[in-house]
């Protein structure tokens, strides 16, 4: 089961990892957009992470509902509302609740990654974050499906998050600033699906 301090956890986790990998982030975003992914994304998850714990939130929908509005006035960008909305859905599921277990999870996570594509409307292939969040879900529910616990939900969805980053190298964008390169966008891997895959990953080490 997954608490408050759990989520707490999760975004001060992302924080640290979004940080240390903003150089990385940044240099992928250099190669197909304009090189501000690692800044937009460590900035925004920073002023996530500094929140005041005692300031009014209590429960974890109200919380992620606080991260997401954060994001959206932090992060900038193609991003910042795309991952907002993530937050802000992923609370929809979660609301009331003081304990979630791997079915409620689930739940905001198809929320969450369901609002990504409301606003970005992006489809699979298009080499975009959704890329590594759909696969991401579709795992999760298949090992929720399986009967394995929250930890191991998360771990497949990590494992898939990667494999669909990975999987964008090859593709030629069609949504955001990459697409702007046509076929030069093809051979890179990229910076959203990387983020995204990094924001599970960490959800993987915390959400327990
Ligand atoms: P910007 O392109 O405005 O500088 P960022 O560099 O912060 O914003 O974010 C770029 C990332 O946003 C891309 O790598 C891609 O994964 C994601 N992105 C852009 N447009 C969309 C969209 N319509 N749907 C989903 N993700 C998108
Ligand atoms: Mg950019
Ligand atoms: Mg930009």
């Amino acid at each position: 089961m997954a608490d408050l301090e759990s989520f707490r956890a999760w975004v001060a986790d992302a924080s640290a990892t979004l940080t240390d990998q903003a150089e990385h982030l940044t240099d992928l975003d250099r190669a197909i957009g304009d090189g501000d992914h690692g800044t937009n994304m460590a900035r925004g998850f920073a002023a996530c992470a500094a929140l005041d714990p005692e300031a009014g939130y209590n429960g974890i929908d109200a919380y992620l509902k606080m991260v997401g509005m954060t994001l959206v006035s932090t992060v900038g960008g193609a991003s910042g509302p795309l991952y907002g909305t993530f937050f802000l859905r992923l609370a929809g599921p979660l609301a009331a609740a003081d304990e979630v277990g791997v079915h409620q999870v689930g739940q905001a996570l198809r929320a969450g990654v369901e609002g990504v594509v409301a606003r970005g409307k992006a489809q699979l292939g298009d080499k975009t974050m959704y890329d590594a969040l759909a696969p991401a879900l579709e795992a999760f529910d298949e090992a929720s499906r399986d009967g394995q616990d929250l930890a191991s939900c998360l771990e497949a969805a990590a494992l898939a998050a990667a494999a669909g980053r990975d999987a964008t190298e090859p593709l030629v964008a069609r949504k955001g600033r990459a697409s702007y390169l046509g076929e030069r966008s093809a051979g890179h891997i990229d910076p959203g699906a990387s983020s995204a895959t990094l924001l599970i990953e960490a959800a993987a080490r915390t959400l327990v």
